[in-house]
């Protein structure tokens, strides 16, 4: 079942660590087929080099195993809570990249000060609160796609494809799992220019309008980038 997005998930994960953003098995990648709801994801903990397209776990927007020989991600509840949520989005990728990660674990918002940045994210990317005792002593993976939402409220999901969740990581989505790793890769890139601009100038801003120029005229609806 779901044999083709069985593939591309599994080519997705292995994306993220061709592209050094996952280290051993810290990372996961998802797709989901809105038409049946299910939603296909790397199992929990098996090492990269012995795993395979079959190996992908299907499960329920409730997180049953539809079919599947292992557990699925230790992630999957983020990952559903992200699908019921953003209803726009098809992939959700996590991965513990060195940079993300920091601006994550320092409990920062990455400004948007570059047009890498504002060709991909409208907005900053923005860095979840602090997980509560009961969150993270309940159903914390839950949970923590629930502080992800909540941050989100009032921003376009669509528009800003990636989060960091304190103290974890990073988060990114997209409309299939090709977008949701490209735009993983960007955020771990805009992170490290972010990182070494305000190392170089504290106190440095962008423009507001260059950032809408440079958003719009990829996203926009006269959007011109591109062929
Ligand atoms: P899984 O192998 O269970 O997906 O865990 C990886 C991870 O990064 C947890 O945050």
């Amino acid at each position: 079942m779901l044999e083709a997005l069985k593939e591309k998930v599994f080519q997705a994960n292995l994306d993220l660590v061709k592209h050094g953003l996952v280290l051993f098995t810290w990372g996961n990648a998802s797709a989901i087929d809105r038409e049946s709801g299910w939603v296909v994801i790397k199992p929990s903990g098996i090492a990269y080099e012995k795993m395979r397209a079959e190996d992908m776990v299907v499960v329920d927007l409730e997180g049953n195993v539809v079919e599947g020989k292992w557990k699925p991600s230790s992630d999957t509840p983020t990952h559903l809570v992200l699908y019921q949520s953003f209803t726009d989005i098809a992939s959700v990728v996590h991965t513990h990249s060195t940079y993300a990660t920091a601006w994550a674990q320092a409990g920062r918002d990455i400004q948007n000060i570059g047009t890498t940045h504002a060709d991909y994210f409208h907005q900053a990317i923005p860095c979840t609160r602090d997980m509560t005792r009961a969150e993270v002593q309940g159903e914390y993976e839950k949970e923590t796609g629930n502080v992800i939402v909540a941050r989100f409220s009032g921003m376009n999901p669509n528009h800003t494809p990636g989060v960091l969740v304190k103290n974890h990581g990073p988060f990114a989505w997209g409309k299939d799992p090709v977008d949701a790793v490209h735009n993983a890769v960007v955020l771990e890139q805009v992170a490290r220019m972010a990182y070494i601009a305000f190392e170089i100038h504290p106190g440095l801003t962008m423009n507001p309008f260059l950032i809408e120029k440079h958003f719009n005229r990829k996203h926009g609806r006269n959007a011109y980038y591109g062929q």
